[in-house]
């Protein structure tokens, strides 16, 4: 059975339970990588001059506290296949649709993969009333 790596735990555990909470059960069943959880200033900053993020600090939902957002890619992470970051996202999707009618988790999700003018293909953030 696949589990977090000590650096994908620091990450997750920045995140809103919810999304921990869909990411514990995942790992059980398909090995990823958590790239980036809660963004300070400074990461936010960095990230949106790398072309990484559309928003500055305090805009993206990795600037939440606990984060809104986190990052994820399959393991071991090829940036090429965008194949299996779909495969990801369908299992995650599964999994916190069925976690919802169970009542373990609340929130609903979006993808950066869904988005039109800005693929982020890692990013799921927690709906919020603004989305
Ligand atoms: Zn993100």
């Amino acid at each position: 059975m696949p589990k977090f790596s000590k650096t994908s735990e620091t990450r997750l555990s920045t995140c809103h339970p919810d999304l921990q909470a869909v990411c514990r059960e995942l790992i059980k069943q398909y090995d990823f990588t958590v790239l980036c959880g809660h963004r300070g200033k400074a990461e936010q900053n960095a990230a949106f001059d790398a072309g990484n993020s559309r928003l500055i600090y305090p805009q993206s939902k990795h600037n939440a506290k606990p984060s809104l957002a986190l990052d994820i890619a399959p393991s071991p992470i090829d940036w090429g296949n965008l194949y299996r970051f779909r495969e990801m996202l369908h299992r995650f999707d599964a999994l916190a649709r069925l976690m919802r009618e169970r009542g373990e988790i609340e929130s609903e999700f979006e993808y950066g993969a869904d988005w039109e003018s800005f693929k982020d293909y890692p990013h799921v953030e927690i709906k919020t009333k603004e989305n």
